[in-house]
């Protein structure tokens, strides 16, 4: 199992260093966002180190997202919240801080001021189309 010695989550899993963990399963580790956004933010990697989503096999991206809706469940019955976002982050320009693939379980209230709604934009006439067409072809090679 690919463990780097530098990476925060690798040594979580191990138990190297502390967390509050929540959950564990031969392949997955879920425990509490030591910054949380919320009470009961919740984090759950796989054990195993992949830095990014599109790098995990469908088996082990299953392992993980299997667990979700329990987690989910239990954060709702716990916490009282409402609601909750799960937000998956790939690459420092998408906000990733930890390079090691990590699913973010974020319990919402109304009122929170969380916020979440980012500026949509719209294609210009053509684009969308050729995005579908080229999308389709990637993904049927
Ligand atoms: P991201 O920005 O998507 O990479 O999120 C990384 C998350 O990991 C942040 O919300 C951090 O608060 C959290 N985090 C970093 N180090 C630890 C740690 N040692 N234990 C628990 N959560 C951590
Ligand atoms: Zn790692």
């Amino acid at each position: 199992m690919t463990s780097p010695s530098s990476c925060i989550f690798c040594r979580i899993a191990t138990g190297e260093i502390p967390a509050k963990l929540v959950l564990q399963t031969d392949a997955v580790v879920a425990f509490l966002d030591v910054a949380p956004l919320a009470d009961g933010h919740v984090l759950v990697i796989p054990r195993q180190h992949y830095a990014r989503l599109e790098q995990m096999p469908p088996e082990a991206v299953s392992e993980v997202t299997r667990l979700l809706p329990d987690l989910g469940r239990a954060l709702v019955q716990v916490t009282g919240a409402e609601g909750y976002n799960i937000l998956q982050n790939n690459g420092i320009v998408s906000g990733q801080s930890v390079d090691h693939v990590h699913f973010h379980l974020i319990p919402r209230r109304s009122g929170d001021g969380l916020g979440y709604r980012w500026l949509a934009k719209q294609y210009p006439p053509g684009r969308a189309e050729d995005l579908q067409e080229r999308l389709r072809q990637t993904l049927s090679a």
